[in-house]
């Protein structure tokens, strides 16, 4: 088997090494009574917000499935289709966007997300950036009065991420972070009020994954291998399926994977996900 992973998993292990760097000091992570741990929630709403269909279920799927069980409801906004990440010379966009879509419904169903929460906004792979921005954040501005969420994951706008990351990343971190102030103010898009009712909807705290400077480790021991299974149903961004599409998965290649994931959550004796929380003003 080549051990050859795929892109998100290859960037991850690079924003790992820096993430331990900062974790090494205590002070970096921040200090949150009880009632505000978003894994403690129960019966809120949590709006996650990932360029791909699998960024989310990498980076935030341990916590997800601490949502879920917890009685929250999670939706999952999807900006692009993922449609041209293959090295199969055979497959096509629109056979890929297809398989994209059944392996996130997939591994969301593992996390306990019904496919009735995903929301897919249909963007070309690798195309965010040249979306019309006003028409983008308006869009995510939408769903966050419609779902009027107690917290928004998103990908890390800081400035860190810039040097590193890839197009659609960086559009999707910057896009559904303007829309957070865009949901605040009803002139911003005003046809969401006089069309369909929406009323303003301010974010009180953003989790920013794939983030250089997290201050805040969810601890996912007890639902570490529901990610692994999570993860594992992304079958062709893994190889060899990446290489030459087949929907299944041998025995190898997984036990593979389930090793890179739990090396990845490795914090001593405990798996985590790391963020960097912003109450917002
Ligand atoms: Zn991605």
């Amino acid at each position: 088997m080549r051990k050859k992973l795929c892109a998100a998993v290859l960037l991850l292990s690079a924003w790992c090494l820096a993430a331990r760097a900062e974790d090494a000091t205590p002070s970096k992570t921040v200090k949150v009574a009880d009632k505000d741990r978003i894994e403690l929630w129960t019966g809120k709403t949590v709006l996650v917000f990932t360029p791909h269909p699998d960024d989310d279920t990498f980076l935030c799927g341990g916590t997800m499935k601490l949502l879920t069980q917890n009685g929250n409801r999670v939706i999952i906004v999807i900006y692009t289709n993922d449609n041209k990440g293959s090295l199969d010379l055979e497959m096509t966009r629109e056979r890929l966007a297809v398989i994209r879509r059944a392996e996130e419904e997939a591994a969301c169903q593992v996390l306990g997300i019904p496919k009735e929460n995903l929301v897919w906004l249909g963007y070309e792979d690798g195309d965010l950036e040249y979306a019309n921005p006003q028409r983008l954040r308006g869009e995510a501005c939408r769903l966050i009065k419609k779902y009027r969420p107690d917290a928004v994951f998103t990908i890390d706008p800081g400035d860190e991420f810039n040097r590193w990351h890839k197009t659609d990343h960086r559009m999707a971190a910057m896009v559904t972070k303007d829309a957070f102030i865009a949901a605040e103010w009803h002139l911003y898009y005003p046809q969401h009020l006089l069309d369909e009712g929406l009323k303003p909807s301010p974010v009180p705290v953003a989790y920013y994954y794939y983030t250089t400077s997290p201050n805040y480790l969810v601890d996912i021991t007890s639902v570490v291998e529901d990610k692994v299974k999570a993860s594992n149903k992304h079958v062709s961004q893994f190889s060899p399926s990446l290489d030459k599409y087949t929907p299944e998965m041998s025995e190898e290649t997984y036990q593979f994977l389930r090793k890179e994931c739990l090396k990845e959550a490795k914090d001593g004796d405990k798996y985590v996900e790391r963020f960097r929380r912003e109450v917002l003003p």
